[in-house]
């Protein structure tokens, strides 16, 4: 049986787990999440970086960092994980949803435009598979309108937008470490903070709206509440973790890199088979390999034949437009010319680190018999 995913499992892993558990302070802020901090700000070279709970609580950081209110407007791709929209729904936002491009699934730059508002509060871009949107023109509408663009780079973690680390161009930008992203620790997330206005408010609202951090700098002498917040810092055991594989990314990075290439490699001449486009500006981590079938009805015969054969292969995003609560938080703007049925055609394959090369070989030769060549 090959699964679609399994958890990264590093020695260091363990190490450093004890470690944090020697600390005798596994709760939030502890060394090893500082550790993650500074390896992001150094690394990626961005302003502030801070480990959070979960890519959904910083995308939720960031719909209160931009002062989220009711009756504000937030333009989102359709195609998409209800986490980039749920979190400004949360704070009173409608949302406008508009098409993404063939190509790359990402949302189409040239039709953002249209649906922008005098309500219109920021548009949140999403990386899809790890490869970038076309962040020149996104950045160069919203500066034009006068609005925020936040990153959700859940899947973007290592992967670059003309030598940017994704998620540090917009002025906020948003990472998952789930257990189904590139780089784990079981749940967690980072919030990328790129507009320095908002460093000090983003401690604040992490640490249940007080000004705790700045109490442990030794900035103030007591911390009290100062705003709204909630509790968004995860357990140093968790980060720990993360932490052992940051040291090695590159070697992570690099095999799933070889896994999606051995994928490509193997399926590019069959004619029946459209496989993914990864434009001139982006420089992709392997987060995932997709392929897109002539319909419906052939992927999903395709994963039913691979699951027959011990492979589990998964399709991905039910437009959110065509969710009920997409009907009563938002409205698809413009046409829908490749949301749906693009959405329709895709099959992902197993992708994760360690995937072994003949298991590759192994499912391309699957998919080649079952087009009988
Ligand atoms: C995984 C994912 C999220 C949610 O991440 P969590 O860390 O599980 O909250 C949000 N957006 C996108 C695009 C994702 O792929």
């Amino acid at each position: 049986m090959i699964n679609f995913n399994e958890s990264i499992n590093i020695e260091k892993g363990y190490e450093y787990i004890k470690q944090a558990i020697d600390n005798k302070k596994i709760s939030g802020d502890g060394i090893f999440t500082k550790k993650c901090n500074s390896w992001f700000e150094e690394n990626y070279h961005c302003k502030k970086a801070l480990l959070t709970t979960s890519c959904t609580h910083a995308l939720e950081m960031a719909a209160i960092l931009i002062d989220t209110k009711q009756g504000d407007e937030i333009i989102s791709p359709s195609y998409t994980f209800v986490s980039t929209v749920n979190a400004f729904v949360l704070r009173g936002a409608k949302i406008k949803f508009i098409d993404i491009e063939r190509d790359t699934m990402n949302i189409d730059a040239d039709k953002i435009e249209k649906a922008i508002t005098d309500k219109t509060k920021a548009i949140v871009v999403v990386h899809y598979a790890g490869v970038s949107c076309n962040m020149d023109e996104i950045m160069n509408i919203a500066r034009k309108h006068n609005i925020y663009v936040i990153e959700d780079a859940a899947q973007g973690v290592h992967a670059t937008y003309k030598d940017k680390f994704l998620g540090t161009i917009g002025d906020i930008g948003c990472y998952s470490f789930h257990d189904t992203k590139n780089y784990t620790m079981g749940e967690g997330g980072a919030i990328i903070i790129n507009n320095e206005k908002f460093i000090e408010r983003a401690e604040i609202i992490r640490e249940k709206g007080t000004d705790r951090t700045k109490f442990f700098r030794g900035e103030v002498d007591k911390y009290t509440w100062v705003d709204i917040g909630s509790s968004y810092l995860p357990s140093d055991i968790n980060a720990a973790y993360l932490y052992g594989q940051l040291e090695i990314v590159d070697e992570i990075n690099k095999n799933r890199l070889d896994t999606w290439n051995n994928y490509y490699k193997n399926l590019k001449n069959i004619k029946e088979i459209e496989l993914p486009t990864i434009p001139e500006y982006a420089v992709h981590n392997g987060h995932m390999f997709y392929i897109k079938l002539d319909s419906h009805k052939i992927r999903n015969d395709i994963m039913n034949y691979l699951r027959e054969n011990g492979i589990y292969s998964v399709f991905h995003y039910i437009p959110l437009h065509s969710a009920k609560a997409g009907e009563n938080y938002g409205e698809f703007i413009g046409e829908d010319r490749y949301t749906t049925v693009e959405s329709e055609k895709l099959l992902r394959l197993p992708m994760y680190y360690g995937l072994e090369k003949e298991d590759v070989i192994y499912i391309c030769n699957k998919i080649r018999e079952y087009f009988k060549i």
